[in-house]
This record gives C-alpha cells, sequence and structure tokens, in this order.
C-alpha cells in the first residue's frame, strides 16, 4: 500500500472510528464474533470502521437505521473479508434496509425468451454493481442467534464477493495460488451430488436452497463456513478446504 493511501486510512480511522463502546455494545451480541482472537477483533473493528465510511446504509420506507444496526451489519460484513481487505467489496456503495421481509414484483426473460412475472418475498438480495438489500428482521434473527447455515448478512456478502469478477457464477475472484480447476471441480461435484441427492429424495445435510444454481451454492456454502464449519467440513471436506482458502480463515479450528 502506499504512503498517499496509508495516510488517507489512517485519517478515516481515526476521524471516523467506532468507539470502543459502541463496538462493544453491538459486538457483544454476535455469537459469530466470539472465537475471534483480540488481533483478529481490532483489525475487524478497523475494517468495519472503513467499510461505514465507504459504503451507505438506507432504510426502505423510512425506517430508522441506528448506529448499532450499522455495526451489527459491518461487523459481519467485514468477517467475511477480514483477510482479504476492503477491495473485496468494491463496485459498489449502497446497502437498502427493509423493517422485515420485502416483496418484489418482477417480469423476468427465460433463456428462450418466455416473459414470466416472479412474485417473491425476500430476506435479502444484491444486485451486480448495484445495492444490497437487507431486511433487519431477518438480519436481528440471525445474527443474535447462531442457526447453523443461516445468515442472510453473509449470503448476501457473498453474492458480492462473488460479482466481483463478473456476473454471480459461484466463483469469485481467486488468489493466484488457487489453481481455477480445483476451485471448479470440487464445487462442481459437490452441487451435482447435492443436487442427486435431493432428486433421489435423499438427505441433503445442507439447506437444500443449495442446489438452486452455483451461484446459491457459494452463497449457502459461505454460510456454513462460518456459522457452522463442523457441519460443511463433514458434508465434504475438499469443499471446506476450498473456503478455508478462498476467505484465507480456518474456521473449523476458530471454533473449537
Ligand atoms: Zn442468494
Amino acid at each position: 500500500m502506499n504512503f498517499i493511501k496509508k495516510y488517507f486510512i489512517r485519517r478515516i480511522l481515526k476521524k471516523h472510528a467506532i468507539s470502543y463502546s459502541e463496538w462493544h455494545h453491538s459486538t457483544i451480541k454476535l455469537p459469530l464474533l466470539q472465537h475471534l482472537s483480540n488481533k483478529e477483533k481490532v483489525q475487524l473493528r478497523k475494517l468495519s470502521t472503513l467499510f461505514l465510511y465507504k459504503k451507505t446504509m438506507v432504510g426502505a420506507k423510512n425506517f430508522k437505521i441506528t448506529r448499532a444496526m450499522q455495526i451489527t451489519i459491518a461487523a459481519q460484513a467485514c468477517l467475511q473479508i477480514l483477510n482479504l481487505g476492503m477491495g473485496a467489496f468494491n463496485g459498489w456503495v449502497e446497502i437498502i434496509i427493509y423493517p422485515g421481509a420485502f416483496k418484489v414484483n418482477r417480469k423476468i426473460t427465460s433463456a428462450n425468451g418466455l416473459v414470466h412475472h416472479e412474485n417473491n418475498t425476500l430476506s435479502g438480495e444484491a444486485w451486480d454493481r448495484g445495492p444490497l438489500v437487507l431486511s433487519w428482521d431477518d438480519v436481528e434473527h440471525e445474527s443474535y442467534n447462531l442457526l447453523p447455515g443461516y445468515n442472510v448478512v453473509i449470503h448476501e456478502f457473498a453474492h458480492k464477493l462473488d460479482m466481483l469478477n463478473g456476473r454471480a457464477n459461484g466463483m469469485p475472484p481467486l488468489h493466484p495460488n488457487m489453481p481455477i480447476e480445483q476451485w471448479s471441480q470440487t464445487l462442481s461435484q459437490a452441487y451435482e451430488l447435492l443436487n442427486n441427492n435431493l432428486d433421489n429424495f435423499q438427505h441433503s445435510y445442507i439447506n437444500p436452497y443449495a442446489s438452486t444454481n452455483p451461484a446459491e451454492f457459494f452463497a449457502v456454502i459461505s454460510e456454513y463456513f462460518f456459522t457452522a464449519p463442523d457441519i460443511l467440513f463433514q458434508y465434504c471436506p475438499d469443499v471446506y478446504e476450498q473456503l478455508k482458502q478462498y476467505y484465507r480463515q480456518d474456521t473449523l479450528s476458530r471454533a473449537a
């Protein structure tokens, strides 16, 4: 990092710091952060400060966003990029927060040109180069309780990481020491196995929503990587290993 960039980062950290009491008050309630080392917690607070400086959080339908809400979202999003750096969230700025699950009604054009309307109620969604949208009810429930395999913040920000190198396809930009074929093969095999198990009415081990498409598969296995690494490791140790290399974190050893 060059001298000028370092100077600006120091200035942001100093001028816009999350105070210790604000940080403590919000993060003490988050089970995902409880096993971090002190060094990691310091790094997470720095990243969260930069995150809140660079991103805007807007309440939909006049929903009032408190500092505690901002920190709850920032801290868990930044847990994902703890060893990736803020650049992993480049290319977009806005986070829109609804008080609860929100309805979307869209015109979808399928590959064969058919147009249909889709009506869905969502807890979150991530737009390519656009905003990330969250339902606070869901964020609150899944942040303050450790629910194995479920965390909407991790899920939607995983989509953002995936979109850093184009449309979400289940493969974020890999590090130079990570062979692309190994990632593709490992994740494709696990994805196929999941779909076969579901087709044959067998137990799926992980949330069946992961079978929707490769992008959802990556987002769901990321949720397991942070909330229930033991389940992910049992389900497929090779997938766990790929995520460990990508996120540069060993969540399994942390939770033990
Ligand atoms: Zn998703």
